[in-house]
Protein backbone atom coordinates (compact mmCIF):
# COMPACT_ATOMS: atom_id res chain seq x y z
CA UNK A 1 0.00 0.00 0.00
CA UNK A 2 1.46 3.25 -0.54
CA UNK A 3 2.20 5.88 2.36
CA UNK A 4 -0.16 8.59 3.15
CA UNK A 5 2.18 11.75 1.91
CA UNK A 6 3.67 13.37 4.92
CA UNK A 7 2.06 16.27 6.49
CA UNK A 8 3.35 17.76 9.75
CA UNK A 9 2.23 20.74 11.48
CA UNK A 10 3.26 23.61 13.97
CA UNK A 11 0.64 24.97 16.91
CA UNK A 12 1.49 27.81 18.84
CA UNK A 13 -0.93 29.26 21.16
CA UNK A 14 -1.08 33.22 20.84
CA UNK A 15 -0.03 33.41 24.67
CA UNK A 16 2.79 35.42 23.78
CA UNK A 17 5.22 36.24 20.60
CA UNK A 18 7.36 32.94 19.85
CA UNK A 19 10.64 32.30 21.98
CA UNK A 20 13.61 30.55 22.30
CA UNK A 21 10.91 26.87 23.31
CA UNK A 22 8.69 27.35 20.58
CA UNK A 23 11.47 28.12 18.17
CA UNK A 24 12.30 24.53 18.64
CA UNK A 25 9.41 23.12 18.49
CA UNK A 26 8.74 24.73 14.90
CA UNK A 27 12.24 23.69 14.01
CA UNK A 28 12.14 20.09 14.61
CA UNK A 29 8.38 19.73 13.09
CA UNK A 30 9.86 22.13 9.83
CA UNK A 31 13.06 20.51 9.13
CA UNK A 32 11.33 16.75 9.71
CA UNK A 33 8.78 17.57 7.38
CA UNK A 34 10.86 19.40 4.40
CA UNK A 35 13.32 16.99 4.88
CA UNK A 36 10.82 14.12 3.70
CA UNK A 37 9.34 16.18 1.24
CA UNK A 38 6.01 16.84 3.36
CA UNK A 39 3.66 19.84 3.73
CA UNK A 40 4.11 21.77 6.76
CA UNK A 41 1.03 23.45 8.20
CA UNK A 42 0.63 26.30 10.79
CA UNK A 43 -2.30 25.96 13.21
CA UNK A 44 -2.91 29.28 15.61
CA UNK A 45 -4.52 27.21 18.88
CA UNK A 46 -6.51 30.08 20.11
CA UNK A 47 -9.18 27.86 21.78
CA UNK A 48 -8.57 29.09 24.98
CA UNK A 49 -9.92 33.12 24.21
CA UNK A 50 -8.71 34.05 27.88
CA UNK A 51 -5.00 33.83 27.08
CA UNK A 52 -4.64 34.52 23.64
CA UNK A 53 -4.20 37.63 22.04
CA UNK A 54 -4.56 38.45 18.30
CA UNK A 55 -1.41 40.82 18.18
CA UNK A 56 0.57 37.64 19.65
CA UNK A 57 -0.62 35.93 16.42
CA UNK A 58 0.35 38.45 14.11
CA UNK A 59 4.08 38.59 16.09
CA UNK A 60 3.85 34.78 15.75
CA UNK A 61 3.68 34.73 12.10
CA UNK A 62 6.17 37.70 11.03
CA UNK A 63 8.75 36.07 13.10
CA UNK A 64 7.98 32.80 11.26
CA UNK A 65 8.32 34.40 7.68
CA UNK A 66 11.59 36.47 8.71
CA UNK A 67 12.97 33.27 10.34
CA UNK A 68 12.45 31.59 6.89
CA UNK A 69 9.83 29.15 7.89
CA UNK A 70 7.31 28.86 4.64
CA UNK A 71 3.75 27.20 5.49
CA UNK A 72 1.71 25.09 3.18
CA UNK A 73 -2.29 26.08 2.85
CA UNK A 74 -3.65 28.75 5.06
CA UNK A 75 -3.56 29.50 8.74
CA UNK A 76 -5.54 27.60 10.58
CA UNK A 77 -7.86 29.37 13.71
CA UNK A 78 -9.11 27.39 16.28
CA UNK A 79 -10.96 30.41 17.34
CA UNK A 80 -12.90 29.83 14.19
CA UNK A 81 -13.98 26.57 14.24
CA UNK A 82 -16.75 25.82 17.38
CA UNK A 83 -19.05 24.32 15.05
CA UNK A 84 -16.31 21.67 13.66
CA UNK A 85 -15.56 21.00 17.92
CA UNK A 86 -19.21 21.13 19.21
CA UNK A 87 -19.74 18.71 16.08
CA UNK A 88 -17.06 15.94 17.27
CA UNK A 89 -18.38 16.15 20.91
CA UNK A 90 -22.06 15.48 19.70
CA UNK A 91 -20.47 12.53 18.15
CA UNK A 92 -18.90 11.67 21.10
CA UNK A 93 -22.22 11.69 22.98
CA UNK A 94 -23.29 8.72 21.09
CA UNK A 95 -19.70 6.67 21.19
CA UNK A 96 -18.63 7.50 24.28
CA UNK A 97 -19.43 7.76 28.09
CA UNK A 98 -19.68 12.09 28.19
CA UNK A 99 -20.66 12.88 31.55
CA UNK A 100 -21.95 16.66 33.25
CA UNK A 101 -19.52 16.94 35.88
CA UNK A 102 -20.56 19.67 38.65
CA UNK A 103 -17.24 19.98 40.54
CA UNK A 104 -15.51 23.17 40.77
CA UNK A 105 -12.00 23.24 40.83
CA UNK A 106 -11.39 24.19 44.18
CA UNK A 107 -13.66 20.84 45.22
CA UNK A 108 -11.10 18.47 42.81
CA UNK A 109 -8.02 20.40 44.20
CA UNK A 110 -7.40 18.07 46.46
CA UNK A 111 -6.80 15.24 44.69
CA UNK A 112 -4.23 12.91 44.22
CA UNK A 113 -1.96 14.77 41.44
CA UNK A 114 -1.81 12.81 37.96
CA UNK A 115 1.24 12.31 35.61
CA UNK A 116 0.63 16.39 33.62
CA UNK A 117 1.01 17.80 37.51
CA UNK A 118 -2.98 18.26 37.37
CA UNK A 119 -5.47 16.69 40.40
CA UNK A 120 -6.92 13.26 39.09
CA UNK A 121 -10.79 13.73 38.94
CA UNK A 122 -12.59 11.52 42.06
CA UNK A 123 -15.47 10.53 40.04
CA UNK A 124 -17.92 12.70 41.97
CA UNK A 125 -20.02 13.10 38.89
CA UNK A 126 -19.64 9.81 37.28
CA UNK A 127 -22.48 8.51 38.27
CA UNK A 128 -24.74 10.83 38.67
CA UNK A 129 -24.09 14.98 39.86
CA UNK A 130 -24.77 15.15 43.60
CA UNK A 131 -28.53 16.16 44.04
CA UNK A 132 -29.30 20.18 43.43
CA UNK A 133 -25.58 20.55 41.53
CA UNK A 134 -25.62 22.12 37.97
CA UNK A 135 -23.43 21.13 35.46
CA UNK A 136 -20.47 22.84 34.73
CA UNK A 137 -17.97 21.27 32.38
CA UNK A 138 -18.63 17.82 30.12
CA UNK A 139 -16.12 15.00 30.99
CA UNK A 140 -15.05 12.00 29.21
CA UNK A 141 -15.02 8.40 31.24
CA UNK A 142 -11.85 6.77 30.90
CA UNK A 143 -11.16 3.50 31.44
CA UNK A 144 -8.65 1.16 33.69
CA UNK A 145 -6.42 0.33 30.50
CA UNK A 146 -2.83 1.29 29.37
CA UNK A 147 -2.66 3.11 26.36
CA UNK A 148 0.63 2.93 24.85
CA UNK A 149 2.36 4.26 21.53
CA UNK A 150 6.05 4.46 20.13
CA UNK A 151 7.22 7.85 20.21
CA UNK A 152 9.97 8.50 17.37
CA UNK A 153 12.32 10.16 19.86
CA UNK A 154 11.32 9.47 23.00
CA UNK A 155 10.65 5.23 22.32
CA UNK A 156 7.44 3.15 24.21
CA UNK A 157 5.41 5.56 26.08
CA UNK A 158 2.92 3.52 28.34
CA UNK A 159 -0.14 5.37 30.39
CA UNK A 160 -3.25 4.08 32.17
CA UNK A 161 -6.15 6.99 32.20
CA UNK A 162 -7.77 5.84 34.93
CA UNK A 163 -4.75 5.92 37.58
CA UNK A 164 -2.72 8.81 36.01
CA UNK A 165 -5.41 11.50 34.40
CA UNK A 166 -8.70 10.52 35.27
CA UNK A 167 -11.82 11.23 33.41
CA UNK A 168 -11.17 14.78 31.58
CA UNK A 169 -12.68 17.80 30.50
CA UNK A 170 -14.06 18.23 27.11
CA UNK A 171 -15.97 21.10 27.17
CA UNK A 172 -15.20 23.67 30.48
CA UNK A 173 -17.31 25.43 32.49
CA UNK A 174 -16.56 28.82 30.93
CA UNK A 175 -18.12 27.23 27.67
CA UNK A 176 -15.19 26.63 26.21
CA UNK A 177 -13.87 23.38 24.55
CA UNK A 178 -10.76 21.95 25.60
CA UNK A 179 -6.88 21.53 23.82
CA UNK A 180 -7.28 17.92 24.24
CA UNK A 181 -10.38 17.88 21.70
CA UNK A 182 -9.91 21.12 20.11
CA UNK A 183 -5.97 19.41 19.32
CA UNK A 184 -7.44 16.05 17.98
CA UNK A 185 -10.36 17.06 15.95
CA UNK A 186 -7.92 19.28 14.05
CA UNK A 187 -5.21 16.92 13.16
CA UNK A 188 -7.92 14.81 11.93
CA UNK A 189 -9.34 17.75 9.68
CA UNK A 190 -5.85 18.51 8.27
CA UNK A 191 -4.95 15.34 7.39
CA UNK A 192 -1.91 15.57 9.93
CA UNK A 193 0.20 12.22 9.68
CA UNK A 194 3.34 13.60 11.74
CA UNK A 195 2.97 15.20 15.17
CA UNK A 196 6.67 16.88 16.23
CA UNK A 197 6.37 18.73 19.55
CA UNK A 198 7.79 19.44 22.87
CA UNK A 199 7.46 16.97 25.06
CA UNK A 200 5.71 18.47 27.78
CA UNK A 201 3.12 17.29 25.67
CA UNK A 202 3.77 13.94 25.90
CA UNK A 203 1.31 13.16 29.06
CA UNK A 204 -1.53 14.50 27.04
CA UNK A 205 -0.85 12.29 23.57
CA UNK A 206 -2.63 8.96 25.34
CA UNK A 207 -5.45 10.84 26.12
CA UNK A 208 -5.59 12.24 22.48
CA UNK A 209 -5.13 8.86 20.99
CA UNK A 210 -8.22 8.00 23.20
CA UNK A 211 -10.50 10.34 21.80
CA UNK A 212 -8.69 9.24 18.13
CA UNK A 213 -10.08 5.61 18.95
CA UNK A 214 -13.26 7.22 20.14
CA UNK A 215 -13.76 9.02 17.43
CA UNK A 216 -12.56 6.82 14.01
CA UNK A 217 -9.79 8.85 13.01
CA UNK A 218 -6.60 8.16 12.49
CA UNK A 219 -3.60 8.44 15.02
CA UNK A 220 -0.35 10.20 13.77
CA UNK A 221 2.90 9.09 14.40
CA UNK A 222 4.40 11.29 17.36
CA UNK A 223 7.62 12.59 17.83
CA UNK A 224 8.08 14.66 21.22
CA UNK A 225 11.27 16.94 21.09
CA UNK A 226 13.06 17.67 24.62
CA UNK A 227 12.23 21.00 26.04
CA UNK A 228 14.29 24.16 26.97
CA UNK A 229 14.12 24.32 30.53
CA UNK A 230 15.35 26.42 33.42
CA UNK A 231 18.01 26.03 36.01
CA UNK A 232 15.01 24.91 38.33
CA UNK A 233 13.16 22.59 36.09
CA UNK A 234 10.86 25.29 34.94
CA UNK A 235 9.57 25.30 31.49
CA UNK A 236 10.41 28.82 29.29
CA UNK A 237 6.86 29.45 28.44
CA UNK A 238 5.84 32.73 27.17
CA UNK A 239 4.11 32.81 30.16
CA UNK A 240 7.16 33.49 32.50
CA UNK A 241 8.48 35.67 29.84
CA UNK A 242 11.43 34.07 28.05
CA UNK A 243 12.82 36.28 25.88
CA UNK A 244 11.14 37.01 22.50
CA UNK A 245 13.11 36.16 19.46
CA UNK A 246 14.39 39.02 18.05
CA UNK A 247 12.85 39.27 13.96
CA UNK A 248 15.93 40.78 12.82
CA UNK A 249 18.23 38.12 14.16
CA UNK A 250 17.03 34.78 13.06
CA UNK A 251 20.12 33.07 12.45
CA UNK A 252 21.77 33.08 15.97
CA UNK A 253 18.37 31.72 17.76
CA UNK A 254 17.98 29.24 14.55
CA UNK A 255 21.58 27.89 15.14
CA UNK A 256 21.07 27.50 19.07
CA UNK A 257 18.09 25.62 18.49
CA UNK A 258 19.99 23.34 15.83
CA UNK A 259 22.51 22.58 18.21
CA UNK A 260 19.98 21.82 21.17
CA UNK A 261 18.29 19.79 19.12
CA UNK A 262 21.73 17.47 18.87
CA UNK A 263 22.21 18.59 15.29
CA UNK A 264 26.40 19.79 15.32
CA UNK A 265 26.00 22.64 13.23
CA UNK A 266 29.45 23.95 12.29
CA UNK A 267 30.88 27.21 14.40
CA UNK A 268 30.67 29.34 11.05
CA UNK A 269 26.82 28.58 10.45
CA UNK A 270 26.14 31.28 13.31
CA UNK A 271 27.07 34.05 10.84
CA UNK A 272 25.49 32.47 7.73
CA UNK A 273 22.63 34.31 6.28
CA UNK A 274 19.28 33.02 6.50
CA UNK A 275 19.32 30.94 3.41
CA UNK A 276 22.39 29.78 3.73
CA UNK A 277 21.43 28.12 7.26
CA UNK A 278 18.39 26.53 5.61
CA UNK A 279 20.46 24.80 3.06
CA UNK A 280 22.70 23.38 5.64
CA UNK A 281 19.92 22.68 8.01
CA UNK A 282 17.87 20.30 5.09
CA UNK A 283 21.03 18.57 4.57
CA UNK A 284 21.93 17.66 8.02
CA UNK A 285 18.84 17.08 9.73
CA UNK A 286 18.84 13.61 11.51
CA UNK A 287 15.76 12.99 13.79
CA UNK A 288 18.15 10.33 15.45
CA UNK A 289 20.56 12.70 16.15
CA UNK A 290 17.67 14.84 18.54
CA UNK A 291 18.19 14.10 22.19
CA UNK A 292 16.52 11.41 23.58
CA UNK A 293 15.26 12.90 26.99
CA UNK A 294 12.14 14.81 28.21
CA UNK A 295 14.20 17.96 28.87
CA UNK A 296 17.18 19.92 29.16
CA UNK A 297 18.56 22.78 31.07
CA UNK A 298 19.47 26.06 29.36
CA UNK A 299 21.11 28.70 31.22
N1 LIG B 1 -0.64 24.88 21.32
C1 LIG B 1 0.31 24.08 22.04
C2 LIG B 1 1.42 24.96 22.58
O1 LIG B 1 1.62 26.08 22.12
C3 LIG B 1 0.89 22.99 21.18
C4 LIG B 1 -0.08 21.90 20.97
C5 LIG B 1 0.38 20.74 20.10
O2 LIG B 1 1.42 20.85 19.42
O3 LIG B 1 -0.32 19.73 20.09
O4 LIG B 1 2.11 24.54 23.49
Amino acid sequence: MKKPPYRGRFAPSPTGPLHFGSLVAALGSYLEARTQWGQWLVRIEDVDATRCRPEYEAAILRTLDSFGFRYDHRVMRQSERAGAYQKALNRLFHEAPIFACACTRKEIGDSRVGSDGAPIYPGTCRVQMPEGKEARAWRIRVNDHVFAFEDAIQGHIEQNLATEVGDFVLLRADGMFAYQLAVIVDDAEQEITHVVRGADLIDSTPRQIYLQERLGVPTPQYAHLPVAVGFSGEKLSKQTLAVPLEDDKPVPALWQAMHFLGQQPPEDLRKASVSEFWEWAMHHWTLDKVPKIRSIIIE
